[in-house]
């Protein structure tokens, strides 16, 4: 595996292999590596020649006050990891690399990005979207790998990718879980022994929330008992919880064939996030977790 730190040698390395014919995959991550993060990789594996992935805490997707500098990073143990896990280029590029100035040019995502985490944290998925667009330009991946975790991110990208044509296809990949049924992820590791041990309720409860839309209740009283669900079960504190449809992410009217339910919790300063994916198919309704 081959650690890179500049853009300039990255496109060297990629250059070479696309002369050569390789298909190249692409895993975008912010590090703190977790299993989700590898099923990624893993994916990217078996349908590329090569697998690069980047590990970068994009300071232009977080807000003032959220938790840029308590982002975990651990680049020692990232970097056994990936090499573990079959990466065959690592890049790690430092702020001043991928930032030399300041400012340029925003990219302004549509109203998919109003909703969800994008009306919780305003400007996050501008950020998202120069990261991706600079990373997607750097690597020029043929297929790059995003988990249904961040299901609006994934949203968003693949109608950036179509908007612009964008010369990559996006691989949608399942949520990893731990046996709880928390969501995997980076910031997992900030949440105190208490409020790890209420986390999963956030699951639980969008499991309940599904029980209610296959009851055929409304969306008000979907959204309801999920909130209910939690604020009963846990300490955690709400910041939105929202039944959409799914790519879309516009209102549910009960027509599309796909709908989200999603949330963020609060525990403590960690803000967790998690949805669950409904296909519609046939006038019943399936969940659909594992394909998703
Ligand atoms: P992050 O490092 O959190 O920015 O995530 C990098 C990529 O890994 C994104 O495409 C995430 O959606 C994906 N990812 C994070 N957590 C999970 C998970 N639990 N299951 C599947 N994919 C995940």
């Amino acid at each position: 595996m081959r650690v890179v730190h500049s853009i300039t040698s990255l496109q060297g390395m990629i250059d070479r292999n696309k002369r050569e014919g390789r298909t190249v995959g692409f895993v975008p991550t912010m590090g703190f590596l977790h299993d989700g993060h590898l099923s990624l990789v893993k994916q990217a594996r078996e349908q590329n020649d090569i697998v690069v992935m980047s590990i970068f805490v994009n300071p232009a997707q977080f807000g003032p006050g959220e938790d840029f500098e308590a982002y975990p990073r651990d680049k020692e143990r990232d970097t056994n990891l990936a090499y573990e896990v079959g990466v065959d280029i690592l890049f790690m590029p430092t702020p001043e690399e991928m930032y030399p100035q300041e400012g340029g040019i925003r990219i302004l995502p549509g109203p998919q990005a109003n909703v969800l985490c994008g009306a919780s944290r305003p400007g996050h998925f501008d950020g998202v979207l120069k990261v991706v667009l600079k990373l997607f330009n750097i690597v020029d991946p043929d297929r790059s790998y995003f988990g249904m975790k961040d299901a609006q991110q994934l949203a968003i990208i693949e109608t950036f990718v179509r908007d612009f044509n964008l010369r990559t296809s996006i691989v949608r990949v399942p949520i990893i879980r731990d046996q709880d049924g928390l969501a995997k992820s980076s910031r997992n590791v900030n949440l105190s022994e208490t409020d790890r041990a209420e986390a999963p309720v956030i699951q639980q409860a969008l499991q309940k929330g599904v029980l209610l839309f296959n009851e055929g209740s409304s969306v008000e009283t979907i959204e309801r008992g999920v909130t209910a669900y939690i604020t009963e079960n846990s300490s955690g504190i709400m910041d939105y919880v929202s039944l959409l449809s799914y790519p879309e992410l516009a209102e549910y009217d009960g027509l599309s064939d796909e709908a989200i339910l999603a949330c963020a919790v609060k525990f403590g300063k960690t803000r967790l996030i998690d949805n669950i994916i409904i296909s519609i198919k046939d006038g019943c309704h399936v969940q659909n977790d594992d394909e998703q």
